[in-house]
């Protein structure tokens, strides 16, 4: 008899979690690690946002709230998505959980059953694969090229699709390539929905993290055939740079929200109600941090794209949103360091962090073993130095 579940016998821990771990663990040594591992910005929480949360605490406003969330932060996110989408949701629509990933982890427990696949397109956020596994069904990766910017074609798409195909799931921009689907993109993808019938996951996190005029655009809002079969992931951790306050939400059909919700009400329960409060503050009150961020972001976007597209043998996509590259490094696969080969982007993350003592999450972790993802939401100063050493670490390799 095993002690545990075979559910959590067959569960890799975070990967990126696992790195930051790692790279934090040195840098407690005394080690100067710079850390590109790290999906959260390094920005503080804006004040107008803490204010509203010390307020709630102030009035005692620190008691159980309803399960999906407190109306005041419904009805701020449902202003949100009319304000930013042009979409129109009712309070029955929307739920809020502890993080975007706790609302995607209760849709695929509410969605998705045994025998169920569900589409991922690689590279694909680390924690897809494991929550649709969790909820029994399976995930069925398909693979997306550097020369297409990391984005499914038609045709891929249809390829991947059985009688047993659940739903889609679309991140845009993508964590880690930084691709973005454009309007037309999602035209395309929204007929193949509608006519093989499957949902659409639309996990929109980096929406306001876009660059160069990028206009972002929802699928779900591309016409009611396609809102009806679109579940809407989101959350206030990356735009807000609220990582640590655990807020996501989702909007979809009614049916949907409501057995998330019962899953909800029998696991967490309603997320912090202090977090709550200082969420309807970021959704709804001034935005003006949120543009100095974005504006940072692109500015360290385009130094560490040329500077890496300036290495030998090194090809970087020019992210369109979010704030991570994933360049390609597989030229130096096959390469040794004191005898030691770099097989393929684990190797080649474990040399950057014990040699230039660099922490970057290998791109095996996201389906794509050829990449290292790097993010970007650190010091120009950090990124100077992170890729002045990777530079020399790759001359040491022979
Ligand atoms: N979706 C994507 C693509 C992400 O990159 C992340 C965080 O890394 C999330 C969802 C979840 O964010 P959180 O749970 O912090 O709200």
């Amino acid at each position: 008899m095993f002690i545990l579940s075979s559910r959590a016998r067959g569960l890799k821990p975070s990967p990126t979690l696992a790195i930051n771990a790692k790279a934090k663990s040195m840098q407690a040594q005394g080690i100067k690690v710079v850390s590109f591992g790290a999906g959260e910005p390094d920005f503080d929480t804006p004040e107008n946002i803490k204010r509203a949360a010390i307020k709630a605490i102030q009035e005692g406003f620190t008691k159980y709230t309803a399960v999906g969330g407190i109306d005041e932060l419904k009805d701020a996110i449902i202003q949100k998505l009319k304000r930013d989408n042009q979409l129109t949701y009712k309070r029955s629509e929307v739920l809020v959980s502890c993080g975007g990933k706790h609302s995607f982890y209760n849709l695929a427990q509410a969605l998705f059953d045994q025998g169920d696949e569900v589409i991922i397109p690689a590279p694909y956020w680390v924690s897809y694969p494991p929550m649709v596994l969790l909820a029994g069904a399976a995930p069925v990766i398909i693979g997306t090229r550097e020369e297409d910017n990391f984005k499914i074609t038609p045709e891929g798409l249809k390829r991947a699709i059985t009688p047993k195909t659940k739903a889609l799931v679309l991140n845009s921009p993508s964590n880690p390539t930084g691709s973005a689907y454009t309007k037309k993109d999602l035209e395309r993808i929204a007929e193949i929905a509608i006519s093989s019938n499957f949902f659409v996951i639309s996990d929109e996190i980096y929406e306001k993290i876009v660059y160069d005029g990028f206009e972002f655009r929802s699928i779900a809002s591309l016409g009611e055939e396609i809102r009806k079969r679109t579940i809407i992931v989101h959350g206030v951790a990356k735009t807000y740079a609220m990582t640590g306050w655990r807020i996501g939400y989702t909007a979809g059909s009614e049916e949907i929200i409501s057995a998330m919700n019962n899953i909800q009400s029998q696991s967490t329960s309603n997320p912090t109600s202090i977090s709550q409060k200082a969420s309807v503050e970021a959704l709804i009150g001034s935005q003006d941090e949120v543009k100095k961020m974005v504006s940072a972001f692109a500015q360290r976007r385009n130094y560490i794209v040329d500077r890496l597209n300036e290495i030998e043998g090194v090809s970087c996509y020019k992210p369109i949103g979010a704030f991570y590259v994933f360049p390609n490094f597989s030229h130096y696969y096959g390469r040794t360091y004191q005898g030691k080969k770099i097989n393929n982007s684990t190797d080649l993350a474990d040399f950057f962090l014990d040699v230039a003592k660099v922490a970057v999450v290998p791109g095996v972790e996201f389906g794509a073993d050829p990449f290292e993802r790097l993010s970007y939401a650190t010091s120009m100063e950090d990124i100077r130095e992170g890729i002045d050493r990777i530079e020399e670490a790759l001359k040491r390799l022979s």
